[in-house]
């Protein structure tokens, strides 16, 4: 493999153009790179601070091809980007975290599969391709359980959960019938979740343990320090630091954990890219989870994951403003003495948002 570092001055190409991808263009701006971006739409949150943004479909290979031609090294924002074209991106240029880690993460049985065979923990699931299938897995594993579609699924969208054996018929139908996982329910305490990163020589890195709540399936807050225990806070960065290894992934991977009141843990998600929930790295370390995927995938020594103070960020969505449809928009940290303090004054910053949009 080629560990020549891609220094400032060179190009980097992102796949995907949300929210993200723009700050993550920030970090690489700032740093002294230029940005492409490739994506099915113009005008984007990551086009708009891009050198070029490309607007093409995922499957035109030309122009796929002739992106990737422009730039030094290809890393991704969002992991739907089709397997197709991270393959015509690869046969001209290096895409970092590779192919064959966006094809495991997208699928989420084969996430599963993965986790489970490598011995990480995880709640007992089935592959469930048709409905005898389902009837089958639902007698194994019992209610409750949730059914979710097995790709493509993002913010408990394509999800149902599953109480009574009756009501198993209508949520299946009520999928499409397409390929799905049925997961045995976990009755979790909290939610946390560890944002760690692999160089290109195999250094590794984390940003310790975040503690998350959601509001209607989308992230809500994250704090940091999350409150567990050190067996939990070693187990839970150990575990992170392990997938990446076991994956083989060079970037910045978001491991999502249930943690139940007695301390176990079960991986339920992986992102093989900076995550919400490490937002809050942008003010509260040293080095953001963008710069670290940046520096992760140019082949640069990992940056100090040292956090300053503890944190707390809030998620801002459309609907703040009117009108306006419910999905990420941005996001507000605060950092004090204390999780408890910064999570007060995060809540009061989004909460005088509001009011003051509400007068206007
Ligand atoms: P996901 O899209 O897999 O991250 O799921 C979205 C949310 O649904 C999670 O953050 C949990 O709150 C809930 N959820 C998903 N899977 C399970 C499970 N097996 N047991 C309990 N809650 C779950």
């Amino acid at each position: 493999m080629n560990l020549k570092p891609i220094l400032p001055g060179s190009t980097i190409g992102v796949l995907g153009s949300g929210q993200l991808g723009r700050m993550f263009a920030m970090a690489a701006r700032r740093m002294g790179y230029l940005v492409h971006t490739f994506s099915s739409e113009t005008d984007t949150p990551t086009g708009q601070i891009s050198d070029r943004e490309f607007t093409a479909s995922y499957d035109d290979r030309e122009r796929v091809q002739e992106f990737a031609r422009g730039v030094d090294v290809v890393t991704f924002e969002f992991e739907n980007v089709p397997s197709s074209t991270v393959e015509a991106v690869a046969e001209v240029v290096s895409v970092r975290p590779s192919g064959h880690v966006l094809h495991t993460t997208q699928h989420r049985v084969r996430e599963k599969t993965f986790l489970a065979s490598h011995g990480f923990p995880v709640t007992p699931f089935r592959h469930v391709k048709s409905i005898e299938d389902f009837r089958e897995s639902l007698r194994e594993l019992g209610v409750p359980a949730i059914l979710k579609t097995a790709g493509f699924g993002y913010d408990g969208k394509g999800q149902s959960m599953i109480e009574r054996i009756e009501d198993a018929e209508k949520a299946f139908a009520a999928m499409g019938q397409q390929e799905a996982i049925l997961e045995t329910f976990v009755d979790f305490e909290r939610e946390v979740s560890v944002i760690a990163a692999r160089g290109l020589d195999g250094a590794v890195a984390n940003y310790g343990v975040i503690e998350n709540t959601h509001h209607r399936h989308i992230l809500d807050f994250s704090l940091a320090p999350a409150h567990v225990s050190p067996s939990v806070l070693r187990e839970a960065t150990e575990i992170a630091e392990s997938i990446l290894v076991e994956l083989d992934v060079t970037g910045v991977l978001c491991v999502e954990f249930f943690l139940k009141s007695d301390g176990k843990l079960f991986v339920n998600e992986l992102a093989p890219r900076p995550h919400n929930s490490g937002h809050l790295t942008i003010d509260a370390c040293v080095t953001s989870q963008f710069e670290q995927q940046l520096r992760a995938v140019c082949g640069l020594p990992l940056g100090s994951t040292e956090q300053f103070t503890p944190s707390a960020m809030a998620n801002l969505l459309g609907d703040l403003w009117q009108a306006g449809e419910r999905r990420k928009m941005g996001h507000l940290t605060a950092r004090a003495a204390t999780t408890a303090e910064a999570l007060e004054l995060v809540r009061a910053a989004r909460e005088s948002l509001t009011s003051g949009l509400r007068i206007n």
